[in-house]
Order: C-alpha cells, then sequence, then structure tokens
C-alpha cells in the first residue's frame, strides 16, 4: 500500500475556548460551558484547562463542579458559535487538502499525502495558523494512518504536534493502554483486559484467530488498528455522511411521575424526530427510548418495525408503547430521550400485508409532507399536537439536540 501521510487536529477545550476568544474577560479562568442552573438541565458540556486540572468533568451536574471549584465560571453553551468555528478551523485545513473528514464539531482528519510537504511541517504551520488567526489551539497528530494519528493528538496537548511513523509506532504506541485505541469502548476494554490484554502491543502481539474467534469482527478491527494497519480513507470534504440515529432528548424541569405525564414529553420529542428525517431524506427502522430516573440511572428500550418510516405519530406511538411495557415506576423520570434508529436513506419496500391500510400510509406521508412545509414557512413550534399544548412540565427551551454522525464518539 502507498504511504500516505495523516493528521487529526483536535481543538482543545473547544466550546470553553470559543467562549474565552468571545469574551476575553474569562481567559485563564476556570470556565465551563453547562446548562442553565435555574432550569436545573444542569450539567457540565465542557471546561477550560484550569477547570479540569480541579476535577471538574464533562457530564458532572453544576453544583458537584460548584463544590469542586468555588470560582467556576459557568456559562452557558453558544452552539451557533462553536459551529462557525469549526467552519473557519475548516477553512484553515482546506488550505492543505481537499480531503477532510470532521469527527464531531472540533477534530479533523486531514490526508495531505498529495501535498509534497512533510507532514510534520504542514501540522506545525496548522496549529500556528489557528493561534494566530482564532486564537485557538489545536493538538495536532501526524501518522500514516488515521486510527493512529487520532491517537498522537492525544498523546501531547495542548497546542502540540506529535509524529506516530513507521519507525516509531511500536516504541509511542504500544505501551498505552488498550482503550486509548479508536472503538475500543467500555465493553471491549473490559473483554480485553480479562484475557489479559492490557495495552495495544499486547493486543497487537495477540493471535489474530484468538482474537476474532473471541472478539469478532470488532475484535479484527481493533487487532488490525493495533498493528498500524488501519486502510480507511479520509473522506473528501464534500463527502456527506448520513446519520445512523436521529434523536433528541430532554430533562424535564419537573420530575415525571406517570406513563401520561412521560407520554406527553415523548410525543413532542418525537416531532422534531420526524421533521429532520423527511428533512434528511431518512427513513427509520425502528426507534429506542432512553429513560433517566431521578436517580441518575439509565434504561434504554429499543424496537425494530416490520417497515421504515418517517412518521412522528408511528415513532411516538411505539415509544410511548415500550414506556407502558418496561418502565418500572419505582422512581420518577428525570430524563428522556427519543432516538430514529436503523436509519435508511431509501424506503424499504413494505411487506405485502392484508391488515396494513395503504391509504392510511400514504395519508400520513402526505401529512408529514405539509407539516414541514409549515414549520419551514412558520417556526418549528408552529404545530403542536394537542396533547403537548399547555403542558406545565415541558422544558422552556429544548436542550440536547443530536443528529449523530454517521461514525460516532468513543
Ligand atoms: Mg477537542
Amino acid at each position: 500500500m502507498k504511504h500516505r501521510v495523516i493528521l487529526h487536529s483536535d481543538a482543545n477545550c473547544f466550546y470553553a475556548s470559543c467562549e474565552m476568544v468571545l469574551n476575553p474577560e474569562l481567559r485563564d479562568k476556570a470556565v465551563a460551558v453547562g446548562g442553565n442552573e435555574e432550569e436545573r438541565h444542569g450539567i457540565i458540556l465542557a471546561k477550560s484547562e484550569k477547570a479540569k486540572r480541579v476535577g471538574v468533568k464533562t457530564g458532572m451536574p453544576l453544583w458537584e463542579a460548584k463544590n469542586l471549584c468555588p470560582d467556576l465560571i459557568i456559562v452557558p453553551p453558544h452552539f451557533e458559535y462553536y459551529s462557525k468555528f469549526s467552519k473557519l478551523l475548516h477553512k484553515i485545513y482546506e488550505r492543505y487538502t481537499d480531503y477532510v473528514e470532521p469527527f464531531g464539531l472540533d477534530e479533523c482528519w486531514l490526508d495531505v499525502t498529495n501535498c509534497g510537504v512533510d507532514g510534520e511541517i504542514i501540522a506545525e504551520e496548522i496549529r500556528q495558523a489557528v493561534k494566530d488567526e482564532l486564537g485557538l489551539t489545536v493538538s495536532i497528530g501526524v501518522s500514516f494512518n488515521k486510527v493512529f494519528a487520532k491517537l498522537g493528538s492525544d498523546l501531547k496537548k495542548p497546542d502540540a504536534v506529535t509524529v506516530i511513523s513507521k519507525e516509531n509506532f511500536k516504541e509511542k504506541v504500544w505501551p498505552l493502554p488498550v482503550s486509548d485505541l479508536l472503538y475500543c469502548g467500555r465493553q471491549t476494554t473490559q473483554a480485553l483486559l480479562s484475557c489479559g490484554i492490557t495495552t495495544i502491543g499486547l493486543l497487537a502481539k495477540a493471535p489474530l484467530d484468538f482474537i476474532t474467534r473471541k472478539f469478532g469482527k470488532n475484535g479484527h478491527s481493533l487487532w488490525v488498528f493495533a498493528n498500524g494497519e488501519d486502510d480507511s480513507e479520509v473522506a473528501h470534504k464534500d463527502y456527506y455522511v448520513p446519520p445512523k440515529s436521529v434523536g433528541h432528548g430532554i430533562t424535564c424541569i419537573e420530575n415525571l411521575v406517570n406513563d401520561e405525564e412521560a407520554s406527553k414529553v415523548i410525543v413532542s420529542l418525537s416531532l422534531d424526530i420526524g421533521y429532520k428525517l423527511r428533512k434528511e431524506g431518512l427513513h427509520a427502522g425502528g426507534v429506542s427510548l432512553v429513560v433517566k430516573d431521578e436517580n441518575f440511572t439509565h434504561y434504554s428500550y429499543q424496537t425494530k418495525f416490520e417497515a421504515t418510516t418517517q412518521d412522528e405519530g408511528l415513532l411516538s406511538k411505539e415509544a410511548i408503547k415500550l414506556l407502558k411495557k418496561n418502565y418500572p415506576w419505582v422512581f420518577k423520570i428525570r430524563a428522556l430521550t427519543v432516538t430514529a434508529i436503523a436509519i435508511e436513506t431509501t424506503d424499504t419496500p413494505v411487506q405485502q400485508d392484508m391488515f396494513f391500510d395503504y391509504e392510511k400510509q400514504d395519508k400520513r406521508k402526505k401529512l408529514g409532507e405539509t407539516i414541514n412545509d409549515i414549520k419551514d414557512t412558520f417556526g418549528k413550534s408552529a404545530i403542536l399536537p394537542a396533547t403537548v399544548l399547555d403542558e406545565k412540565k415541558m422544558p422552556k427551551k429544548r436542550q440536547e439536540d443530536t443528529v449523530l454522525p454517521g461514525i460516532m464518539h468513543k
């Protein structure tokens, strides 16, 4: 295989750093981006270097972070700005190559094989340009494949460049814990540890047939990664990755106490999902419901459909069924997330089913298109089903809004 030069650039403390550029008074302070405290959506979404040093973690409730760090400044998120900064970062990357593949808002792979310049030199130029032009810092990994480039960007930060070459990867990468490997999730890590495979090097040296037998396809690819043989390509900047799931979740202002209250929230969450599916031309093959109770315990339920759909009515009906069938109601519900799963870009042919009402399906489809038109013209809250109107427990503001990309963060 041809020798490739791949960079992975990761903006350091991205949300918090953007906030510091927007408001220089925050510089060098312990800053965290988090939900509104009064509405008690309170968790830390991102933190500055200084906040990190005293133990503030992403996902931590705001009150806990405040206890740890009394002078912590909490600012609400400004996603529209982060997305602008993200585009500006891409503009800098695109000076070198058209092969720029995002991984979330703050990370990108670049294939600079054909630049005719040493990868490390390009990385240094980019690092400097980002600092001078945007006031942000990035750490960049330079390597011969995507997985090691990503690893490299984690090794030294902030504002640094790390080279992992064919000559030095055994020395630099192999001693690292196996969980540092991209796509080595918590469960796989546990399973590998139970076989005594603690480092990337031990995984690389394990017999492939043993790994495949024990860990299947995922194990096979992790073994390939560990040996530096990842040959996946960096996508072109115009490449569109269809989302694997389209979801919407919310933390309620007051805890929900019964099926009826939870159902109203589910109906309301499903609305946006139907809208997004139609907008993106996607079809859901199933739905998942994640319930977080008042003790922060998560319950996750899902179901697959016989045929795909874009219909929010069907999505919410099935999600409500999941709730009624499964949720034990020992504790009140704090947060709910509805996600359309098994996403397909085309409609799967509906099975011949004598009980299936085609006419009704057709009408529903037309209704969906009309709903999108109205929402595009008059705004997203122009149409709400009667069940969610005047509901005092509905949050004032929508909180998490997720269109998950095809590739997920570890
Ligand atoms: Mg980052």
